[in-house]
C-alpha cells in the first residue's frame, strides 16, 4: 500500500519538483447546485480602508491561494492564510504564523495587522490559550455592534470557555453582515483569505517557504539507534514525526507485524517508522494525489482506489486516474457482455498490459472523514486487476442468464448494489450497515469464503425491513420492490457460487420434478435440494394467488400477510401449506396448479423428519418462489404473452 502511495508521490514531484504545489486541495466550484466563493479580507495600513470582498472560485483558485488545507490534527496550531474555517483566520491564525515564522518580511506585516485590527483577550489558560487575540468588528467596517460590549458580555456569562464563545459569536455576526451588505450567505462561501494591500499572503515566498519547512522536519535522530528511512534506507535528514501523513493505518498496518512494535507504545512506534525528508514530501504528495483525483462512493461510502505498480511501468498521472475511474465504473454500472468488453478495452486501451493485466494491483481503502480527523474502515489489500475483472465476468454472465428468463428493467445486479442487499439501510441518511458490508467486500476480492448462513439471515432481515417499512426503493417501485430485492440475493447467491465462495444447495434429479419444464430449469440452476425446491414451489403458489388476488384489484396481495418475514419453523411451513391450499379453491386457480401443489407437498412432507433449514432459510425460500412467479407475470406482460391463456 504505502509502496503504491510513495510511487505516485514519486511521478508528481518528478514532473513538478514542486513539493507545495503537490500540496494542493481540490476545492468544489459548486454545492448543491449552488456557486462557492471565496472570501478574502484584505487589511490595509488604514483601518478604515479594510475591505471584505469575493471571487467566484474555480479550479485555479486553489492555486492561486495556496490552498492546501488545515493541519491534520484537531490540535495543531492553525497556520494557514487561506483556509475554508473564518474562525481560525479571524482568532489564532496570525498569532501563530507570528509565533512560527522566522524574521521576514510577511512577519513584520503579520505584526502589523494583529496590532492594529486585533483585540488581546489577554493571559488565558490550558485549551483557551490558542483564543486570545480576536479580530476588532469595529475596525473591519461593521460598526452596527459594539465588539467590547460583547466581548464583556460574553465573559460574564461563560465562566470557562469565553474566549471560545466569543469567536462563535463574532463569526456569526460576520456572516449577517456579509449576507446583508454582499447577499452572500454562510454556506455558499468555501475559502477565506488573507490580503494585505491587495496582496495574497498565502501566495507570498515568505510563507510558501515556511509552509514547504515546516512539512519536512527538523531532524529528530534518536540515540542509540538505527536512523534510517523505512521507505529507502537512507540515513539523511531523517524525521520520526510522521502525524502529517493521513493514511497512517496502513504504515502501522505493514510494521505492525514488527517484533519491536510494542502494542500502543510511541517509542516502539517510532523506532520502526523513521523517514527521510524526500520519502516523506514524496508520501504527502502521493496521498493528496489520490484524495484529489482516485475518491469514489460505493455503498455511500468514501473508497479511495490506490493502484500499485510491480513492474516499473511507463504510467503517467493522467492514465493512473482514467484507469482507477475505469475499475470504478465496473462497481456501479450494469453488467452485461457489452458493458464487460468495453470496460476492459478501456483498461487496455489506458495501460498496455505487455502480458497481464497484473502488472499493476489494485488497493481499496474505505474511510470516514469527522471533521478534520480521517478514519480507516477498512483496507482492502493487494487485489489483483484478473481477479476483479474475473468477479465481473460472474456478474456480466449470471446477469444475462436470470435477464433471459425474468426480462424487466433493474433486474440486473450492480455490483455496488450487493452492500445495500446484505445490510439494513438506515432510512434517513442512506448509510449502510458498513462492518457488513466491508467485511462482505474483503472476502470477495480477498477470495475468502463466505458463510451461506449469514447471507441468508441478512436477506431475509432485510427483506423484512422492506416489507414492515417499505424502506428502500432501491429496487423498484413497492409492489416489485421485495420480489427484485429477492431475485437480486438469488443471482448474489450464484455469483458467490460461482466464484467457489460458497457451498449451497445439494443434488436431486430434477428431471423427475412434475411440474414445468421452466419451473425445472430454474430450480436446477439455482441447484436447489428437495426441500429446498419443495419451499420455492410453496412459495412459487403463494406469488400465483397473489397475481389472482392483484388482478382483482387486491392490490396489497393479503396472501403476503401469511408470510412471516423473521423467520418461520417447520409447523408454520406445513400449517401454511394447508393454508395455501385452500387459497388456490378461493381464487379459483386451483385447476392450473393440482400439480405444482402435489408435487410441493410431496417435497416438503418426505423431508418432515430430516428438516434441514433453520427458520431465515425456510422464509427465503419460500421468498424465492414468490418473486420468481411476480416477476414472470410482470415479465410476460412486458413480452406480451397473455397469461389468462395459459
Ligand atoms: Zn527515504
Amino acid at each position: 500500500m504505502i509502496e503504491g502511495i510513495y510511487e505516485i508521490g514519486k511521478l508528481i514531484l518528478k514532473d513538478k519538483n514542486d513539493s507545495l504545489a503537490s500540496l494542493i486541495k481540490n476545492v468544489p466550484t459548486e454545492k448543491n447546485g449552488r456557486k462557492q466563493y471565496l472570501l478574502y479580507l484584505d487589511f490595509k495600513t488604514n483601518y478604515k480602508d479594510f475591505k471584505f470582498d469575493f471571487k467566484e472560485i474555480d479550479d485555479n483558485t486553489k492555486n492561486e491561494y495556496i490552498y492546501i488545507g488545515n493541519p491534520k490534527a484537531a490540535n495543531d496550531p492553525q497556520d494557514r492564510l487561506t483556509t475554508n474555517r473564518l474562525d481560525y483566520l479571524i482568532s489564532q491564525t496570525i498569532p501563530n504564523l507570528i509565533n512560527a515564522l522566522d524574521e521576514c518580511e510577511l512577519k513584520d506585516i503579520l505584526k502589523n495587522i494583529l496590532g492594529n485590527y486585533y483585540i488581546d483577550l489577554g493571559d488565558l489558560s490550558g485549551q483557551q490559550k490558542r483564543y486570545r487575540y480576536i479580530i476588532d468588528l469595529n475596525k473591519i467596517g461593521i460598526e452596527e455592534v459594539d465588539s467590547k460590549k460583547i466581548i464583556n458580555e460574553i465573559k460574564e456569562n461563560n465562566q470557562n470557555d469565553y474566549a471560545k464563545k466569543i469567536i462563535q459569536k463574532f463569526c456569526t455576526i460576520i456572516f449577517d453582515h456579509i449576507k446583508s451588505q454582499k447577499d452572500i450567505a454562510q454556506k455558499d462561501i468555501g475559502l477565506f483569505s488573507i490580503l494585505n494591500e491587495g496582496i495574497i499572503l498565502a501566495d507570498t515566498i515568505d510563507y510558501k517557504n515556511y509552509i514547504i519547512n515546516s512539512i519536512s522536519n527538523k531532524k529528530t535522530n534518536i540515540e542509540n539507534i538505527k536512523n534510517i528511512c523505512f521507505v529507502c534506507d537512507s540515513d539523511q535528514d531523517i524525521t520520526y514525526d510522521t502525524t502529517k501523513l493521513r493514511f497512517t493505518y496502513y504504515i502501522t498496518d505493514k510494521i505492525g507485524f514488527s517484533s519491536e512494535l510494542n502494542g500502543k507504545s510511541t517509542k516502539g512506534f517510532l523506532r520502526n517508522f523513521a523517514l527521510c525528508d524526500r520519502c516523506l514530501k514524496r508520501l504527502l504528495a502521493g496521498e493528496n494525489f489520490i484524495l484529489n483525483n482516485l475518491k469514489f462512493r460505493l455503498n455511500n461510502l468514501d473508497m479511495l482506489l490506490i493502484p500499485k505498480f510491480i513492474f516499473k511501468t511507463s504510467i503517467d498521472l493522467e492514465q493512473i486516474k482514467k484507469w482507477s475511474n475505469s475499475i470504478n465504473e465496473g462497481f456501479r454500472n450494469k453488467l452485461n457482455q457489452k458493458s464487460l468488453k468495453e470496460l476492459e478495452d478501456n483498461l487496455f486501451k489506458i495501460i498496455n498490459f505487455e502480458d497481464s493485466y497484473n502488472n499493476i494491483i489494485i488497493n481499496l481503502l474505505f474511510y470516514k472523514k469527522d471533521q478534520s480527523a480521517f478514519k480507516i474502515l477498512k483496507l482492502i489489500k493487494d487485489i489483483p486487476p484478473s481477479g476483479m475483472i474475473n468477479i465481473f465476468k460472474t456478474i456480466a454472465k449470471n446477469n444475462e442468464y436470470f435477464k433471459e428468463i425474468i426480462n424487466i428493467d433493474n433486474i440486473e445486479l450492480k455490483f455496488e448494489e450487493t452492500g445495500y442487499l446484505i445490510s439494513i439501510i438506515n432510512n434517513k441518511n442512506r448509510d449502510v450497515d458498513f462492518k457488513k458490508v466491508l467485511n462482505f467486500y474483503d472476502s470477495i476480492f480477498s477470495n475468502k469464503p463466505i458463510s451461506y448462513g449469514f447471507l441468508v439471515n441478512q436477506f431475509t432481515n432485510v427483506a423484512a425491513s422492506i416489507m414492515l417499512n417499505s424502506q428502500m426503493k432501491t429496487f423498484g417501485d413497492e409492489t416489485k420492490n421485495l420480489a427484485i430485492y429477492i431475485q437480486k440475493c438469488l443471482i448474489l447467491l450464484n455469483i458467490l457460487k460461482d466464484l467457489n465462495l460458497i457451498k449451497i444447495g445439494g443434488s436431486m434429479s430434477y428431471e423427475n420434478l412434475n411440474v414445468n419444464k421452466k419451473i425445472i430449469d430454474y430450480i436446477e440452476k439455482l441447484n436447489l435440494n428437495p426441500l429446498q425446491a419443495g419451499l420455492f414451489l410453496l412459495g412459487y403458489l403463494i406469488g400465483e394467488i397473489g397475481n389472482a388476488q392483484y388482478k382483482k384489484g387486491n392490490k396489497s396481495k393479503p396472501i403476503l400477510e401469511k408470510i412471516n418475514y423473521r423467520g418461520m419453523d417447520k409447523n408454520k411451513i406445513i400449517r401454511l401449506c394447508n393454508e395455501i391450499f385452500e387459497k388456490l379453491k378461493e381464487t379459483k386457480i386451483i385447476e392450473y396448479h393440482e400439480k405444482d401443489y402435489a408435487e410441493m407437498k410431496n417435497l416438503i412432507d418426505s423431508n418432515i423428519k430430516n428438516w434441514s433449514l433453520n427458520d431465515s432459510e425456510n422464509v427465503f425460500y419460500v421468498l424465492s418462489g414468490y418473486s420468481y412467479s411476480t416477476l414472470l407475470m410482470i415479465s410476460n406482460k412486458n413480452n406480451n404473452i397473455n397469461l389468462d391463456e395459459n
